[in-house]
């Protein structure tokens, strides 16, 4: 039976960790670090992953700002905004919630946030940092696997990782760093063939597909670290990721559960990059 990855404990111990630094950070500087929020229509999860971002800054004691602009926002009074918070000393860290409205070019809106402030690290400049191994600003999630892997003392460096999903978001950050802690690997996503071998050579799997129960006992190695990002509705309407955790958690020696494992680590690593950048700045 696997040991259970509880990312609201690692979680906790973080944001304990971003308190302090912001206390210290006060006494020294004089300098509040502070994170802005921008949403664009009424995304129901958007809301809550902003609402959740809005208690833990004030529980870290960070500022925080949230524009809440309507659906029909064109994307010149977004990039307008996005100006204005750009030149706003008050703010070391930008995030634009995504997904944004059809009518919005997105990678216009992203590469117009400063990289100085672009916590979420999806800047074409800070992916090229990542990529040279010299990041500025680790997109949130998969620094939040990181750091929960690294809580667990589980060791990555030559391990075969395999990652499914290939997205800017998740799937190509998470191998990077995978990659240059040493571990050897893999990544996969729907063409992949025959998925099922691949993802049974992993020492170490991540799922960040977007597909409830995808990952099934058969597809994972007795023994294998499984690290489950995605977050999907049942037809019940409950949380679930994209591994069946009753039959897997039987196989690996490590699992996180959906909710309570990598979601609470993305808002912490948000508030640790908001942290980074106010220092920065000092
Ligand atoms: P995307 O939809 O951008 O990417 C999904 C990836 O999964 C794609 O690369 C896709 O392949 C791959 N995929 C889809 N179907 C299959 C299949 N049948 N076999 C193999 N690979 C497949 O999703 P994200 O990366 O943004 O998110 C993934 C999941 O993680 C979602 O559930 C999302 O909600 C969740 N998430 C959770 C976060 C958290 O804080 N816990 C943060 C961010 C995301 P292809 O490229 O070929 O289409």
């Amino acid at each position: 039976m696997a040991e259970i990855i509880d990312g609201k404990k690692v979680s906790e111990h973080i944001r304990s960790q971003i308190a302090k630094g912001v206390d210290k950070l006060k006494q020294e500087t004089g300098i509040t670090p502070g994170l802005a929020a921008v949403l664009v229509g009424d995304d129901p999860a958007s809301e809550i992953y902003v609402r959740n971002k809005r208690r833990a800054c004030s529980n870290a004691s960070i500022y925080s700002e949230e524009h809440k602009l309507p659906l029909e926002t064109t994307e010149q009074e977004l990039l307008t905004l996005v100006d204005k918070l750009n030149n706003d000393p008050k703010i070391h860290g930008i995030l634009v919630q995504l997904p944004l409205p059809d009518h919005i070019n997105v990678t216009k809106i992203l590469r117009a946030v400063s990289p100085l402030k672009d916590v979420d690290g999806f800047h074409p400049y800070n992916v090229g940092l990542l990529v040279e191994g010299n990041p500025r600003f680790i997109p949130c999630t998969p620094h939040g696997i990181i750091k929960m892997l690294e809580f667990y003392n589980i060791d990555i460096s030559g391990k075969q990782a395999v990652v499914v999903g290939r997205s800017n978001i998740v799937g190509k950050p998470v191998s990077m760093l995978l990659l240059h802690r040493h571990a050897t690997v893999t990544v996969c996503h729907s063409r992949t063939k025959p998925l099922d071998e691949v993802t049974r050579r992993a020492d170490i799997l991540v799922a960040a597909i977007g597909r409830a129960n995808f990952i099934t006992a058969d597809m994972v190695k007795e023994g294998a670290v499984v690290i489950d990002v995605g977050i999907n509705r049942n037809e019940e309407g409950k949380l679930t990721g994209d591994v069946d955790f009753e039959a897997v958690s039987q196989k690996a020696s490590y699992i996180t559960p959906v909710p309570g494992g990598v979601g609470p680590m993305t808002i912490s690593m948000l508030l640790w990059n908001t942290l980074e950048s106010a220092k920065s700045t000092s």
